[in-house]
This record gives C-alpha cells, structure tokens and sequence, in this order.
C-alpha cells in the first residue's frame, strides 16, 4: 500500500523511566501515520515546570515517557484525510513550522462545555503518554511527534526564535487563559505571584492589556529582575516570608503560578473590594487554603480557577508571541540550550539552577 509517506530515517527519543533513573535515547523507525495524523520533525523543546515536577518524582506519568509537551517543528507530512488547515484556517504542508495544542481530543470524546475542551474524556496529552514500541513519538525530546488526529495546529513564522515558540503550547497558552477568565485586565492594579514563565508571560499580556499597575512576587532576585524586564512597575521578594502588614499595594486582581497554599491565602489578603483571584498554580496536591468566607462575602471577592486552555486561549498567545516577540526578549528567558543526548543535564540543570527555562534543541 502506498501512502505518499516519505522514508524517513529512524528518529531518537529520550525516554524517561522514573525518577532516579537514567534517561534511555532510543532509536525507532518511524511509523506509517494513521488517517488524520500529521508528522512533525521536533525542533526545539523547552522543559516546563511540570516536567521538572515529574524528573523530581512529585508528579506521576506512565512508567516509560518521552517528556516535554512545549515543542516546536516543522511539518513532515500530512497524512491521509488530514485536513490540512490550521486552526486559523490557514492551509498547511510540509515545511511549515506550527505550535500545536498540548492536548489532542479523540474524535467521539465531547467536551463537558464546549468552552473546556480541556477536559474531554479520553483525552490525549504530547509528553504524558506511554511510550511503546510502536507509539513513542508523542512528546517533545524526540526527534519526530506524530501529531493524532483533530490536533489543534497553528502555523507560524520562521522568524520567530525557537526557543521563544516552543513555550506557546504551554506557558503563554495558560496565561492567555487566566487572563481570559480575569475578565477586563486594563486600568487594574495587577499582584502576579510567582515569576516564573507563567508570572513573566502574566506580567507581559497584563502590561500589554492595559494594566494600570503591576506587582511581581518572588522568592528569586533574578527572576524580579525579568519581571521589571518584562512590564512589573514592582518586584517583592519573600524569601523570609510574607511579612504580616502586606508590602504591597491592594490589587483589583491577584494571579498565583505558585501553587503555594501561604501565596494564595496572601493573594486574597491583597484584594480590594471587588476583586478577583485567578489561580492556576495549584495544578498539585497541597495543604488546604483557609478562606475568610466572611471577607469573600464583604469584600465581594471572587477566585476563579483554570487548568490548562482552551483553543481560543492558544490563539490568543500565539497573536500575543507574534506581536511581542521583538518587543520583550522572551529568548533571554530559556537561560541554557542542550542537545537531545544531553536530556539528563538538561533535568539536572533546571532542577539545581532553577531557570526560567532550559531549552533542549533537537
Ligand atoms: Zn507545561
């Protein structure tokens, strides 16, 4: 049967088997694609906070994975029926570079809300699924994914730096939307907790949205200086603790990336009348946060959360990067580059330096 599908060599994958254990670089043949798949040669990886949650053994995946699900590439090939658009119907082939959604849903699988299409039953996600001996291209240290069928794609410029567009599937695509169920972000005094890539990229689409005043917190000197880079009027470092009179002024909105229970009771301490909470670190098990119900009823507070994005969110961040990406230096912020046989120093280094990012090019 032929199928149009070009002989490729066979492709690498670093495959991580649990925490404690060396990362394995395999060599496979790549696969003949099912109808609706698209073939991506990986380019660019960069590893996000939740890999190193998992490297650590504070995040549970299948016992053989290939990390990484903030990937780059460029199309291979398209394989039979795929629809060859993009998700802004923009027509796509082989050569063009594309970010795609972290999430695929199986076609059959409907969303609770048609907003949320996160949360599809069945859901298939590129750097959480078990690696096979037929199925290892899904993740990001890799040399090809293999893009399932209905997978949201968005074609974009080769102009834009590798590292800077790896992060659009993930990073910049949760912002995009925590900034959406903020609501109006222009004219508001904004407090970000945690300036990691997620508080950065906050900080930026809020400067960009209008924001009257924007606060970053921090535990990092380093990581406050980005802020100020980045669009923070303020940087305020708790690395002694969050002091009992808040440092800060009263926010009409307060994001937390950190997922740190003490961060997000502060967080509702910041608020003014009428403020909103949006919290999207906590994505982890923790402690329980104490709620003064009284102060969320007086104050007339809200706190909304999000896990994820939907594909409007992931349009959003990739109009965001497009009309940004020469104005704040996003690359600056993937602080160290590896190479795929270097998967293990790469871990090694954002566990031991904390980085914004380490970038793994491919
Ligand atoms: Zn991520």
């Amino acid at each position: 049967m032929h199928s149009g599908q070009p002989i490729l060599p066979p492709g690498r994958a670093s495959v991580f088997y649990g925490q404690g254990q060396p990362f394995e670089l395999v060599t496979q043949p790549v696969p003949m694609l099912q109808p609706g798949e698209a073939l991506v040669k990986n380019l660019y990886t960069t590893i996000c906070g939740s890999d190193v949650h998992t490297f650590s053994g504070r995040r549970f995946e299948p016992p053989r994975v290939v990390l990484g699900h903030e990937i780059t590439g460029d199309i291979v090939f398209l394989g039979q029926n795929h629809p060859g658009i993009d998700l802004r119907g923009e027509t796509l082939q082989p050569g063009d570079r594309i970010t795609w959604a972290i999430f695929s849903v199986p076609p059959g699988n409907d969303a609770p809300r048609e907003d949320i299409p996160q949360k599809s039953s069945n859901l298939f996600k590129y750097g959480h699924a078990l690696a096979t001996d037929h199925d290892i291209f899904n993740g990001g240290l890799a040399d090809y994914c293999i893009l399932r069928e209905e997978t949201a794609v968005i074609k974009i410029s080769q102009d834009i730096p590798l590292q800077v567009a790896a992060t659009i599937s993930c990073a910049h695509s949760t912002v995009a939307g925590a900034l959406r169920v903020a609501g109006d972000v222009a004219g508001k005094k904004v407090l970000v907790f945690g300036a990691g890539m997620l508080g950065i990229s906050c900080i930026a689409m809020c400067k960009e949205a209008g924001a009257e005043w924007i606060g970053a917190v921090d535990v990092d000197d380093r990581r406050l200086a980005f802020s100020k880079q980045f669009g923070a009027n303020a940087g305020y470092n708790i690395a002694d603790g969050i002091p009992t009179t808040l440092p800060w002024p009263e926010a009409d909105l307060v994001f937390d990336m950190t997922g740190i229970t003490k961060a997000m009771e502060a967080g509702l301490d910041s608020l003014r009348v009428g403020g909103v909470a949006v919290w999207i670190g906590a994505a982890f098990p923790n402690s329980a946060v104490q709620v003064d119900a009284q102060k969320i009823v007086r104050k007339i507070l809200q706190i909304r959360g999000l896990h994820n994005y939907n594909f409007d969110d992931f349009l959003a961040a990739t109009a965001f990067i497009e009309a940004n990406y020469r104005k704040y230096d996003f690359a600056a912020l993937v602080e160290k580059e590896f190479t795929l046989a270097q998967t293990e120093e790469a871990f090694a280094y954002a566990v031991n330096n904390k980085p914004v990012r380490a970038g793994v090019r491919i």
